[in-house]
């Protein structure tokens, strides 16, 4: 398994590419994913969102792209684009396809960019993997498979930047349905006196913690024994070292909502839903 670091420049976006036996890809598509800075990107096909539409089509036109857009909803939805409108109006969290002048693109803020590749048949594609879409990946992995005959120990995967466990603190509940459904591993107890970047600062996170006791989660660990169920080697995973709660340069739910509501004690769940920077992350053949 490859580890690395975002590099970010001046662009208002971060690319990364795939891995295959723990060497770098090259003539492949490139992962991606837009940073803070960029602004929303926020997506439902019955709103319009001028900041994402002036981003995508900056991007798509530097490299003779189209973006495919699916609206997120946290589910294990995984569209085969063979045409080019599969996912037209739908609702869905993850996007495959083999055609070269498509740019599938979901949304992101702390939950995990899922890149996919495989060289023989040319198919990539991206899913949004969050909490309750953990699991897409297998998902994405075995329709490929049953689509274009591709077969999982071929597959280049990138685990993309998100809400890694040194901020990721959860309750009881939903540790215990990580421990049991994917890895044990992939729950600690948090520590006393524990906390994550924004908590340490002094933000008040919400930690959904109810009673019970809390732990801290690692959606790296959980993606990582869903691969190897699927049967992709680990020479070929790549898993981002940043974590988009102590990176300030990337959007985040949880520190950028604790940082709203210490400005604004009295905001609405409705403001409060709005006011962290939704990413897009991109997979396709970008320059
Ligand atoms: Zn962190």
């Amino acid at each position: 398994m490859t580890r690395f670091p975002l590099e970010i420049t001046e662009k208002n976006y971060v690319t990364f590419p795939f891995f295959k036996n723990d060497k770098l890809l090259s003539d492949s598509p490139l992962c991606g994913m837009s940073i803070k800075a960029a602004g929303s990107m926020r997506f439902r096909w019955n709103e319009t969102n001028e900041n994402r539409d002036k981003f995508l089509k900056a991007l798509c036109e530097q490299n003779g792209l189209k973006a495919l857009p699916v609206e997120l909803i946290h589910s294990k939805i995984v569209y085969d684009i063979k045409e080019g409108n599969e996912a037209d109006g739908r609702q869905g969290d993850g996007m495959i396809t083999c055609l070269k002048e498509y740019l599938p693109v979901v949304t992101v803020a702390d939950c995990m960019p899922v890149y996919l590749y495989e060289s023989e048949s040319g198919l990539f594609g991206v899913v949004h993997s969050g909490w309750k879409g953990t699991g897409i990946i297998g998902e994405a992995i075995n329709l490929a498979e049953k689509n274009y005959g591709v077969r999982a120990e071929n597959f280049s995967v990138v685990l993309g930047p998100h809400i890694r466990k040194c901020c990721y603190i959860v309750n009881q509940e939903r540790a215990d349905y990580f421990a049991e459904n994917f890895s044990p591993d992939c729950v600690e107890k948090l520590e006393e006196g524990g906390s994550c970047s924004a908590g340490g600062r002094g933000l008040a996170v919400n930690w959904n913690s109810g009673s019970g006791k809390l732990y801290r989660l690692s959606l790296e660990k959980a993606n990582l024994a869903v691969l190897k169920k699927a049967g992709v080697p680990d020479e070929n995973i790549a898993v981002c070292s940043d974590c988009t709660c102590c990176n300030e340069k990337l959007g985040s739910n949880r520190r950028e909502t604790a940082e709203f509501s210490a400005r604004f004690p009295n905001a609405s769940s409705d403001q409060l839903s709005k006011s962290f920077t939704v990413q897009a992350a991109f997979c396709g053949w970008i320059k």
